[in-house]
C-alpha cells in the first residue's frame, strides 16, 4: 500500500519535482517501508519526533523540518536536518546559524510565506520576505543558506483559489530568486500536499510534501 502510493506519486512527478514523504505521527516501521520503496526525503513537523526517529532510519535519509520551529529547539535537529522549510524571521535564522556553526555545517532554509486565506497559518508576507532578504544581519550568517520558499494553500475545495495562491507564491519566488547575496541561492519551491500536489506541480513546485495520500489519515 505505502509502496504503491509512493510509486504512483513518483510516476506523476516532472524532473524538477521531488517527493517528501510526510511521516508525522507515523511509526518508524512505516517510515522503513517508505524507505524500502525508494523514499529518501522525509518530513516531520515536530522537533522531538524527528530527533527520535532519525537514528532509527538509515543514514542517507534527508530530514525536512516542515512545521513551525521554535528557536530553543533548533539545537536538537541541527546535527542532521537537511532542509528547514519554516523560517519566519531573522531571529530564528540567527539561532539556526549558531547551531549549524557548532556542528560545522551549513543548514539550508526556506522562508515560509503566508499565502492562505486563513489566520492560523504561520509565515511571512511578501514584503516581510523581501525585507528579510535585504537585512544586513544576513551577512554575518555563514552557516545558513536560504534556498527558496515554502507555502501552504488554503484548505478548500476551490481549485481556482488554490491555484491562485500557488501562482502568487511562484511569482514571488521568481522575483526573490534574483536577489544577489552570498547566502541566498534559490533552488527550491516547496508547495503542495496530499490534496493539492497536482496543482502545485503544474504551478512550479520543486518539493511536494505528501503525508496522508501515502500513509493514510492521521
Ligand atoms: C502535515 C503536513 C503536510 C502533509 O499533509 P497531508 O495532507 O497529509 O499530505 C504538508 N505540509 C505540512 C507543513 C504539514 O504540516
Amino acid at each position: 500500500m505505502i509502496a504503491e502510493a509512493i510509486h504512483q506519486i513518483e510516476s506523476e512527478l516532472p524532473a524538477q519535482t521531488r517527493l517528501i514523504a510526510v511521516t508525522k505521527t507515523k511509526p518508524v516501521a512505516m517510515l522503513q517501508e517508505a524507505y524500502n520503496a525508494g523514499c529518501r526525503l522525509f518530513g516531520e513537523n515536530k522537533v522531538q519526533e524527528m530527533a527520535d526517529k532519525q537514528p532509527q532510519l538509515p543514514a542517507d535519509v534527508q530530514w525536512h523540518q516542515i512545521g513551525h520551529l521554535q528557536s530553543n529547539k533548533v539545537k536538537y535537529i541541527a546535527p542532521f536536518v537537511s532542509l528547514i522549510h519554516s523560517v519566519d524571521g531573522v531571529k530564528l535564522l540567527q539561532e539556526i546559524n549558531k547551531q549549524a556553526a557548532k556542528n560545522n555545517r551549513v543548514i539550508d532554509c526556506l522562508l515560509q510565506i503566508h499565502i492562505a486565506d486563513e489566520d492560523t497559518k504561520f509565515g511571512l508576507s511578501a514584503d516581510e520576505a523581501e525585507s528579510l532578504l535585504s537585512d544586513p544581519a544576513l551577512d554575518a550568517l555563514n552557516n545558513i543558506r536560504i534556498t527558496g520558499l515554502m507555502g501552504l494553500a488554503t484548505n478548500t475545495d476551490d481549485e481556482t483559489q488554490i491555484r491562485r495562491e500557488f501562482q502568487g507564491l511562484k511569482t514571488l519566488y521568481d522575483k526573490l530568486a534574483t536577489v544577489q547575496r552570498p547566502n541566498v541561492l534559490f533552488a527550491e519551491l516547496s508547495m503542495g500536499m496530499s490534496g493539492d500536489y497536482k496543482l502545485a506541480i503544474e504551478e512550479g513546485s520543486t518539493l511536494i510534501r505528501v503525508g496522508s495520500a501515502i500513509f493514510g489519515a492521521r
